[in-house]
């Protein structure tokens, strides 16, 4: 983001309007000192001015942050920059500071010999068999296995949404299975995003409403919750959708509110379960490189069930499960991701062949 572009751009569309500073920074409630910091490039307009500015200045966000007028054949490429940069811009102090207080290398999650055994009426299923790791804050982290393996299931006892049968969790300090389901639940909403292959969204509410789920969880002011769910909306192509019900909208706009609503709430750790299972190479790889972001950049931790090769090449960890176990593990290290992707290639063809057992 280039803040004396935009800055400049700023100045340009004002003179456009023929306002002074100090008339621009009065409809906006501001004093012509802010406008002034923000056309020289000493500050960046506040996030939640954005909308408000944009509409004065008549430009979008999109081209705000570019600090240039885009034109319609543009927009489509410039959308995905711009959403990098929006996400950055608007989790930016908070995170920051967060993270230059914290220890880069803090360990968010420990799994400590986990089993679920599930009984039916006549059978029992040892879904996930003592199962033991750890992981470091802002790492991206891949759960591979063929299916039945138990990744979802393993999934499922961290995000407290399953008893493990035996073991504990502990994640940020916090011992999740010794916890009452109440507070379970509440340590969920807090800490925890979701997104899901499917089932992500609630078919009775709009996907605003969606969105907005995530924010009143954390109690985030009414006017600063439109403000960001507009944004991310016009971010993530939604913004046409938004008051669609869900099964009124394509799977990747699905797919796109889920990790809108997932990243508004600024989780600590993010759970995903084959996101990319239902969405296009596009939709996929946009995804995936969200993800990557928030963990290099804001030290969120992804945990990420998947069985395409692809997908898992993003994380920089992977753990193979097979029935109910992890079995190996691969660290990406410094290793190219074109060069990870054949290491977990020949990981899956050793594990098929039985290179495990030995
Ligand atoms: P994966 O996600 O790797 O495909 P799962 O965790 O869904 O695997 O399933 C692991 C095993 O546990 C499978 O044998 C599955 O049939 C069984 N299982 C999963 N959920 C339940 C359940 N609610 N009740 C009984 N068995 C289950
Ligand atoms: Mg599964």
């Amino acid at each position: 983001m280039d803040q004396i572009k935009i800055g400049a751009f700023i100045a340009e569309c004002r003179k456009k309007r023929g306002w002074t500073q100090n008339q621009l920074a009065e409809q906006l409630g501001l004093t012509g000192k802010a406008v002034s910091k923000w056309e020289t490039g000493r500050s960046m307009p506040d996030l939640s001015l954005f909308s408000s500015l944009c509409s004065l200045l008549e430009i979008s966000v999109n081209e705000l942050m570019a600090g240039a007028y885009i034109s319609e054949e543009e927009l489509r490429s410039k959308t995905d920059e711009v959403l990098m940069e929006v996400i950055t811009n608007w989790l930016g102090q908070e995170e920051r500071e967060r993270k230059a207080s914290g220890d880069k290398s803090e360990r968010i999650l420990k799994v400590s010999n986990v089993s679920k055994i599930y009984e039916t009426e006549n059978r029992k299923t040892l879904a996930v068999d003592d199962v033991s790791f750890e992981v470091q804050q802002g790492s991206f982290v891949g759960i591979m296995g063929k299916s039945g393996s138990g990744k979802t299931t393993l999934l499922n006892l961290i995000a407290t949404i399953d008893k493990p049968t035996d073991g504990k969790v502990d994640i940020g300090g916090q011992i999740i299975t010794d916890l009452s389901e109440c507070k379970r639940a509440q340590f969920r909403r807090e800490h925890l995003g979701f997104i899901f292959q499917e089932y992500n969204l609630l078919d009775t509410l709009t996907i605003y409403e969606n969105i907005a789920l995530a924010l009143t969880v954390k109690d985030t002011l009414r006017e600063n919750r439109n403000q960001i769910i507009s944004e991310l909306a016009e971010r993530l192509a939604i913004t046409s959708v938004v008051d669609r019900y869900p099964y009124e909208v394509s799977g990747g706009q699905r797919q796109r509110c889920a990790c809108a609503r997932a990243v508004a709430a600024k989780p600590d750790i993010i759970l995903a379960d084959e996101p990319t299972g239902a969405l296009d190479s596009h939709a996929a790889r946009q995804l995936l490189d969200i993800f990557v972001m928030l963990c290099r950049e804001y030290g969120t931790t992804i945990l990420m069930v998947t069985h395409d090769v692809l997908s898992a090449s993003y994380c920089d960890r992977i753990l193979f499960m097979q029935d109910g176990r992890i079995e190996a593990a691969l660290s990406r290290g410094q290793m190219s991701r074109p060069d990870f992707l054949t290491k977990i290639l020949e990981k899956i063809v050793w594990m098929e062949e039985g290179g495990n057992v030995f």
